[in-house]
């Protein structure tokens, strides 16, 4: 059948797919080269005008803008035409991340060697679940989750699995964690039999700063937010292993039985790292799965100046590990690490057409046996391709480099009478708050936390700096999270101006 075009004179054939497909044919080739070059372009030209973190439109204008785009067209466009579009339409209203004033969440720029390997990811789409859909892949993927373990001081029993964040890793801990709570306390398999009858029992206990992904990993456990307990921090911000101690006796006497604890390393707004050794030692006095959340500070495990901030981090029978914050890497990319492989029998399942037993019993190795997702990217050769570009010392020198920055610019946030410093950064996160020195009686409070919440969306909407910001006892702070090792001291110091006339000026 053949028909017209809508956008272009060419006439179309329905039937021909050639030039749709990579392959080893001259014409998918010339037509892969062609794609990829018109997507080169459109990006490069989204960059080049870059001059501030975000273009500043407002949402309601965005959505006009956005709201002649058709989805789905009875016939297809020209692929520049597409692209050009969203050049301009998506792309110029897209947060640049890699902008030395982008710097609100955990969300890094990625290296330019992992831009790369994604175009091998994508275009050779291996699926991580089965070996026939990714014979050396699993391999890779396998070798660098070794590599993982052995740095973070794990022994030969360790294993793990590349996931899509930290959500996905702290929800593996936790269910492992449970699962093996009741299979050897409760000789119950949930995996077989749901939840026991005492499931209403089962306690988590985490910090007041853990990240939000535990409670909703109890909840979708079928556990409940009942179920986490959340400990009081110090004024660092850190668990005091005393205090949990003393919640763990009372958690006893009042029947609960509590079944893991979570520590952070590196805490979402502070970077803050809970003492790793002390409660491991908790852990292990009551018997409870000790996981280990170092979605954010696990990268630190390369330097050579701040790896010892980990110490200990061994002692935990699980890691979730994140690589699309401070480890550079495109979305998404994570893992999640445990002691003992031997706790992934509570979660294996058999598809007949994925992973029979009779691969497991030749040695064919299927990851989906590790993992609650089936099909996977092969996110791993994003990371092995960036750290072997890098090398580690390089690696090193990024994160140890922000970390100085993040220094400095808390003493300068320490100097200026108008800005009240939060906390004083164990990696690179600095919160911080306009406070006008007028502001003494009880009324104002709300009145600052205006001016603050005003002063991050003046920021934005100007295209000068985008912060993030967070609440601490009801107080609003801004955050700045300075992952680019790109930016630099000249740009804080323009930032904390802005904020401080803009504050003025409300
Ligand atoms: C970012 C973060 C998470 C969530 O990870 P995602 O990769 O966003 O799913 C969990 N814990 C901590 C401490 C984090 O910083």
């Amino acid at each position: 059948m053949v028909m017209q075009s809508v956008n272009s004179s060419v006439v179309e054939d329905l039937d021909n797919f050639d030039s749709y497909f990579l392959t080893n044919s001259s014409q998918s080739i010339a037509a892969y080269k062609q794609a990829m070059a018109i997507a080169q372009e459109a990006i490069i030209e989204a960059f080049a005008s870059q001059n501030q973190p975000y273009s500043g439109v407002n949402p309601q204008d965005l959505a006009k803008i956005l709201a002649t785009i058709e989805p789905c067209p009875e016939f297809g466009q020209q692929l520049q035409n597409i692209l050009t579009n969203i050049g301009e339409n998506i792309l110029n209203h897209s947060a640049i991340i890699s902008h030395p004033a982008c710097i609100a969440h955990l969300h890094c720029p990625p290296l330019l060697p992992s831009l790369a390997a994604e175009v091998l990811i994508s275009a050779s789409n291996q699926s991580m679940d089965s070996w026939d859909q990714s014979p050396a892949a699993t391999l890779l993927e396998q070798r660098l989750i070794d590599w993982l373990c052995k740095i973070f001081g794990y022994q030969t029993k360790a294993d793990g699995v590349f996931t899509s964040g930290g959500t996905q890793s702290n929800f593996m801990g936790l269910l492992l964690a449970r699962d093996a709570f009741a299979f050897h306390r409760l000789s119950w398999s949930i995996q077989q039999q749901g939840l026991p009858p005492e499931f209403q029992r089962f306690r988590i206990l985490c910090s007041d700063v853990s990240h939000f992904t535990i409670s909703q990993a109890a909840s979708l456990l079928g556990l409940g937010q009942q179920a986490v307990v959340m400990v009081k921090t110090d004024s660092n911000y850190c668990l005091d292993a005393d205090v949990v101690e003393r919640k763990l006796a009372e958690l006893q006497s009042e029947d609960s039985l509590p079944i893991a604890l979570v520590g952070t390393v590196g805490t979402t707004d502070f970077g803050s790292i809970d003492p790793l050794p002390e409660l491991a030692d908790c852990a292990r006095k009551y018997g409870l799965w000790f996981h280990l959340d170092a979605a954010y500070g696990g990268a630190l495990i390369l330097s050579d100046k701040h790896k010892h901030k980990l110490d200990g981090i061994w002692t935990a029978d699980s890691i979730t590990v994140d690589f699309h914050k401070l480890f550079y890497q495109p979305i998404s990319c994570g893992a999640f690490l445990v002691k003992e492989r031997k706790n992934f029998e509570l979660i294996k399942l058999h598809a007949d057409y994925l992973n029979p037993q009779t691969n497991q019993d030749a040695g064919i190795p299927d990851l989906v046996t590790k993992s609650v997702q089936t099909t996977r990217r092969f996110d791993a050769l994003k990371l092995f391709v960036s750290l072997r570009n890098l090398g580690k010392k390089k690696f090193a020198r990024m994160i140890d480099s922000t970390i100085e920055l993040a220094q400095e610019t808390a003493s300068l946030i320490k100097n200026q009478p108008k800005l009240e410093l939060a906390n004083y950064p164990t990696i690179n996160a600095v919160v911080f708050r306009y406070l006008p020195s007028q502001a003494l009686t009880a009324f104002d409070c709300e009145r600052v936390n205006q001016i603050n919440s005003q002063i991050r969306m003046q920021l934005m909407q100007q295209g000068i700096a985008v912060l993030a910001q967070t609440k601490i006892s009801e107080l609003t702070y801004l955050k700045f999270t300075l992952l680019n090792p790109r930016t630099s001291l000249v740009d804080i110091k323009k930032i904390l101006q802005a904020i401080q006339e803009i504050g003025d000026n409300l």
